[in-house]
């Protein structure tokens, strides 16, 4: 782990291994600049180990004035959808508006790759731009189709009849060879023939395909004749109907990552042992260099949390939560929409730095930056989640007496705003109790404690409802303990918050606790087993005044309670919601300070 960046501030990376190649690379004149590209599949939203890879990607194009495209990896029309395109794209806007926005790699509008002749060969390369739309891997259709038939010309792919089941088997396992197909043979007209045959629509899914021919003894099983391309009669979300024969990942990948220009191609660990196919596919291509290359680092999984899209969409399915924005979920929409900001995510990324070793990150570590992060950017307000009516005896119905509250103590010079306090004040229930434990430094009976920017008051006596449930206290406040007052400095153990019953507005707020019980939920097959029950509890508060203007999305800290933010979807100006976005105890801090 790599040293604490500044809270406030979009903290430099340290290097790392990628980094010092990407340095070395632009030093020995290897690329003229650094182009990098960020490439999920749209089969679901995506999730916090997502922003790790966002923040390395965009991360080192910034680093280097270059750029990284956001890419579709779209070859897969079953489980694609274009709710999860534009998803996607409001999520990776988010996390890098105002710190790598600028390198948002864009095609052109409409731009497709087209066929031109560069050095006596056939080139597919697309020009970057900086504005349009997002790249489409399924916009490199007619690219790739071409570059197969490459290959086949080339004697580098053949048409196989093997059944899909068939091909399985004969791939073997690590520890055993696989076995050729009947079909590695044919002739390379007899495959073009096919080929085109597959493509026109003459077979029926999963009848032949188009294979790799390589190596059906190599250790390393992506090697063993790899599948490139399978016929799926399904239409696709972005390219229509057109085709009905669709590329595999490993064809698609490193070709659209050559027709794009990217330079450094990153991805997670699970990718390595597919590098020495990307590496086959261009070379045996003999495409016009430089070439991409890819390297590989450590997926980010974090305690307490599923990241798969597939487990995700299961508990969206399943309405375990609300939806993919659902607060309690680490879909970035959940997270946005919990009010966590993206400065945070950006801050996690940092101090996970990159790695080759796979290991489970303490939730608590994302908490910390989290809370870091808003402690310098959120106002200070006063709230109250479980109201108990304190009537202050002493001050006249309809006086209003101003005292001054601090905005944010961390500020360099903190603003104040006035906050008034009148006969009736609303405290947390938690902050009395009738027959103390010992060490209970609130209000209880006969006691005193401090309204905090107001006075001492004290508790006379308790009223209670028909069925002994306290319904409201009474007591007097001690208007000399107010700043400037004479008896300013009187000292009592307690400092409690409030709100003025007068002024207050109600609030629905929302409290959230872990999506799971466990650590790693993750490490079971039946994860929905650990969900936690108390994940969600709502309660109705009241805020002090200025929180009634609240933007969407707009935190403040709720002082002793935690972070806040309003709901972007259900707060209203005249009902507001807030969702809890984390509390103010900083267990990670502690545990790193002994
Ligand atoms: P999932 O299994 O959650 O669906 P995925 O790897 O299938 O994830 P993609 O949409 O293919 O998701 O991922 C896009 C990019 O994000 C890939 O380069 C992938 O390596 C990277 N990525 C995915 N999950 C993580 C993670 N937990 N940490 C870091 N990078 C990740
Ligand atoms: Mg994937």
């Amino acid at each position: 782990m790599t040293a604490e960046p500044t809270p406030g501030e979009t903290p430099a990376a340290p290097s790392d291994f990628i980094r010092d190649i990407v340095a070395e690379d632009l030093a020995r004149g290897r690329h003229a600049g650094v182009v990098t590209r960020f490439p999920p599949e749209p089969n679901g939203y995506l999730h916090i180990g997502h922003a790790k890879s966002i923040c390395l990607n965009f991360g080192i194009a910034r680093e280097h004035g270059g750029r990284c495209n956001l890419r579709f990896d779209d070859t897969n029309p079953v489980s694609e959808e274009d709710e999860y395109v534009r998803g996607i794209i409001t999520d990776v806007r988010w996390l890098i508006d105002g710190w790598a926005d600028r390198c948002l790699g864009f095609k052109s509008a409409g731009a497709v790759p087209e066929a031109r002749t560069v050095d006596g060969r056939t080139d597919y390369r697309l020009e970057g731009a900086a504005d349009g739309e997002p790249f489409h891997a399924s916009d490199y259709f007619d690219a790739l189709y071409f570059y197969a038939e490459e290959l086949i010309r080339r004697g580098h792919a053949y048409v196989c009849d093997l059944s899909p089941k068939e091909t399985e088997e004969y791939r073997g396992a690590p520890d055993r060879p696989g076995r050729e197909s009947p079909w590695r043979n044919r002739s390379a007209d007899e495959s073009l023939d096919l080929f085109r045959r597959m493509r026109a629509g003459e077979f029926p899914d999963g009848a032949r395909s188009l294979r790799a021919r390589i190596d059906m003894a190599s250790p390393n099983i992506w090697l063993r004749d790899p599948l490139l391309y399978r016929i799926r009669h399904i239409a696709h979300h972005h390219a229509g109907d057109r085709w009905c024969i669709y590329p595999l990942y490993d064809f698609a990948h490193c070709l659209s990552d050559y027709i794009e220009g990217i330079t450094h191609s990153i991805c997670t660990l699970e990718f390595e042992v597919h590098r020495p196919l990307y590496d086959w596919i261009l070379e045996s291509l003999d495409l016009v260099r430089p070439l991409p290359h890819q390297y590989e680092f450590a997926k980010l999984i974090l305690s307490y949390c599923v990241f798969s899209k597939r487990r995700l969409a299961h508990i969206v399915r399943e309405r375990a939560v609300a939806g993919w924005d659902d607060p309690r979920l680490p879909t970035l929409a959940g997270v946005r929409r919990r009010g966590i900001p993206a400065s945070a995510l950006r801050r996690l990324a940092t101090m996970v730095g990159v790695t080759k070793y796979d290991s489970l990150t303490d939730y608590a570590l994302f908490e910390h930056c989290v809370r870091d992060e808003l402690n310098t950017s959120a106002a200070r307000r006063l709230a109250v989640l479980r109201p108990l009516r304190l009537v202050l005896e002493n001050i006249p119905a309809g006086d209003r007496i101003e005292c001054r509250a601090l905005d944010n103590p961390q500020d360099e010079s903190p603003t104040s705003r006035a906050i008034y306090l009148t006969r009736e004040v609303f405290i947390e229930s938690d902050d009395f109790a009738e027959v103390p434990p010992p060490k209970f430094f609130r209000l209880k009976p006969g006691g005193e404690v401090r309204l905090k920017y107001g006075c001492i008051v004290r508790c006379d006596r308790v009223e209670k409802d028909a069925d002994g449930h306290i319904s409201a206290l009474y007591g007097t406040a001690d208007l000399d303990t107010r700043t400037g007052g004479s008896a300013a400095d009187r000292k009592v153990k307690g400092t409690i918050h409030w709100v003025s019953a007068e002024d207050a507005i109600p609030m629905e707020v929302r409290l959230y606790d872990r999506l799971f019980t466990v650590p790693d939920p993750a490490a079971d097959e039946d994860f929905m087993k650990h969900l936690n029950p108390h994940s969600l509890e709502t309660v109705r508060g009241f805020a002090e005044p200025t929180v009634g203007g609240a933007a969407p999305g707009q935190a403040f800290q709720f002082e002793r309670l935690g972070y806040f933010a309003a709901d972007p979807v259900d707060s209203r100006q005249d009902s507001l919601v807030f969702n809890r976005t984390i509390g103010l105890k900083d267990t990670w801090a502690k545990a790193t300070k002994k």
